[in-house]
C-alpha cells in the first residue's frame, strides 16, 4: 500500500489514524455486528455516535450553550441559500463582503432572496487582500453581515474577527473550520461544508445562535429550517450518517492532538515552511498581501508558466498529487489542512527547491 501526499482543495487528505479506526470497525462498528453505513439514524447506536460527534465538536470549539450545532446536507452552496432564507427575520437586506470567488457565489445566490450590499471588496485588487474594517459600509439595518473566513482559491484568509456591533456576522468557514481556535460567541452563525478540514462531502456543519432562528422565510424547504432541524436533532430528515461518524473521529484526533491551539501552531509551522520559500526566490510567486495570507490554501506560480506541467509531472512522480491550481486563478495550489502532516509540506519545499535548481 503507498499513500501519497494529496494537496487537493478537497475533499480533501484525512488523518491516516481516522481512515485505520473507520477500516477496523467497516464491518462490526463495537460489536453491533454492522456497519454505521447500515444503521437506523434513528437506533441507539448511531444516536451515540451523533451524540458524542456533537460534544466534541463543542469542546473543540468551546461552542456556548446558546448556539444549536446542526449536523445537515447541503453542502455550502446550499447554506449560501439557505442562511439568507433563514435569516432575514423580516428585513429586506444583507451585508456581504467580497474577497474572492467563493464570497461572489455567496452574493450571487443572496440575491436570490434579498438586496445585497457589497460593503467591501478586494476585487481591485484581484482579490489579494482582506479590506480592512475601516473601509467596510456596513448598513446597520442589515439582517446580518457575511464573510468567508478563508477564500479557498484565492488563498486570502482572515487573522482577526470583524467586530460588526450588533448584527450579526455570518461566516462561510468550509476550509478553515477547526484549523485554529476561533471565539463562537462573536458570530451569530457559523457554516462549512466538511470535505476541506473535517470529513467525507456530504455533511455540512452549522453552527448558529438560537435567537436567530425561527423565523424563516414561508418558503424554506423544511429541511433547510434551521428551527425544525434544531427541534428535532439533526433528524428532520436522515442526516449523513456515515460523514457524522467520520467527523467524529476527526474531532477526536483533534482533541488527541492537542485540541485547536495545538492545530493552529502546526498549521502556521507547516504554512511558513511553504511561503518562506516562496518569499525567498524570484522563481515562484504568492501575490497575497503578507498579513492575509492563508495558512490552508497556499497557491503559487511558477516564473514561467510553461513549466506548469512539467512541475506537476514530477510532484507526481515523487507521490505529491492535486497541486494543481483552480481553473481561474492557474499555477499551483497546496492545500495543507489540518491532516496534511508537516513531511508532506517538507517532501514539497525540497521538491520544488530541485525544480528550481534544475529549471531556474
Ligand atoms: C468548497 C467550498 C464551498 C463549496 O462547498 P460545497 O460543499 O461544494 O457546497 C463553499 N465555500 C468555501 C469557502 C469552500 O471552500
Amino acid at each position: 500500500m503507498t499513500r501519497v501526499f494529496n494537496f487537493s482543495a478537497g475533499p480533501a487528505v484525512l488523518p491516516e489514524p481516522v481512515l485505520r479506526k473507520a477500516a477496523e470497525e467497516m464491518l462490526d462498528w463495537h460489536g453491533s455486528g454492522m456497519s454505521v453505513m447500515e444503521m437506523s439514524h434513528r437506533g441507539k447506536e448511531f444516536i451515540s455516535i451523533h451524540a458524542e460527534a456533537e460534544a466534541l465538536l463543542r469542546e473543540l470549539l468551546a461552542i456556548p450553550a446558546s448556539y444549536k450545532v446542526l449536523f445537515v446536507q447541503g453542502g455550502a452552496i446550499g447554506e449560501n441559500a439557505i442562511v439568507p432564507m433563514n435569516l432575514l427575520r423580516g428585513k429586506s437586506g444583507a451585508d456581504y463582503i467580497n474577497t474572492g470567488e467563493w464570497s461572489k457565489k455567496s452574493i450571487k445566490e443572496a440575491k436570490k432572496y434579498c438586496s445585497v450590499n457589497v460593503a467591501a471588496s478586494s476585487e481591485a485588487n484581484g482579490f489579494t487582500s482582506i479590506p480592512p474594517r475601516a473601509e467596510w459600509k456596513l448598513d446597520p439595518d442589515a439582517a446580518y453581515v457575511h464573510i468567508c473566513s478563508n477564500e479557498t482559491i484565492g488563498g486570502v484568509q482572515y487573522h482577526w474577527t470583524p467586530d460588526v456591533g450588533d448584527v450579526p456576522l455570518v461566516a462561510d468557514m468550509s476550509s478553515d473550520i477547526l484549523s485554529r481556535p476561533i471565539d463562537v460567541s462573536k458570530y451569530g452563525l457559523i457554516y462549512g461544508g466538511a470535505q476541506k478540514n473535517i470529513g467525507p462531502a456530504g455533511l455540512t456543519i452549522v453552527i448558529v445562535r438560537e435567537d436567530l432562528i425561527g423565523k424563516a422565510l414561508a418558503i424554506t424547504p423544511s429541511a433547510f429550517d434551521y428551527a425544525q432541524q434544531a427541534a428535532n436533532d439533526s433528524m428532520l430528515n436522515t442526516p449523513p450518517t456515515y460523514g457524522i461518524y467520520i467527523a467524529g473521529l476527526v474531532f477526536n484526533w483533534i482533541k488527541a492532538q492537542g485540541g485547536l491551539a495545538a492545530m493552529e501552531a502546526h498549521n502556521r509551522t507547516k504554512a511558513a515552511l511553504l511561503y518562506d520559500y516562496l518569499d525567498s526566490t524570484a522563481f515562484y510567486s504568492n501575490p497575497i498581501a503578507k498579513a492575509d495570507r492563508s495558512l490552508m490554501n497556499v497557491p503559487f506560480k511558477l516564473k514561467d508558466a510553461a513549466l506548469d506541467d512539467a512541475f506537476l509531472k514530477g510532484a507526481q512522480a515523487r507521490g505529491m498529487l492535486q497541486l494543481k491550481g483552480h481553473r481561474s486563478v492557474g499555477g499551483m495550489r497546496a492545500s495543507i489542512y489540518n491532516a496534511m502532516p508537516i513531511e508532506g509540506v517538507r517532501a514539497l519545499v525540497a521538491y520544488m527547491k530541485e525544480f528550481e535548481a534544475q529549471n531556474g
